[in-house]
């Protein structure tokens, strides 16, 4: 049985952001919006923003590792 995580393009995967480049590590969740390690931004709140510059989730961009 192999179980891919990748679900989609915001699977599991760091994202970084386009505008300050504050980095959302699902490993280490978001001390500021209280967001526990292990979730991944695609199941971020809807109103959860970078926590450095505010910027929306659209401002973030896929790393690729
Ligand atoms: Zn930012």
């Amino acid at each position: 049985m192999n179980v891919k995580f990748e679900r989609g393009q915001q699977g599991g995967g760091r994202l970084e952001c386009k505008i300050c480049w504050y980095v959302y590590d699902p490993a280490e969740g978001d001390e500021i919006w209280q967001i526990p390690p292990g979730v991944s931004f695609g199941e971020l709140p809807p109103h959860w923003c970078c926590p450095v510059c505010d910027g929306g989730k659209e401002q973030f961009l896929t790393m690729e590792n």
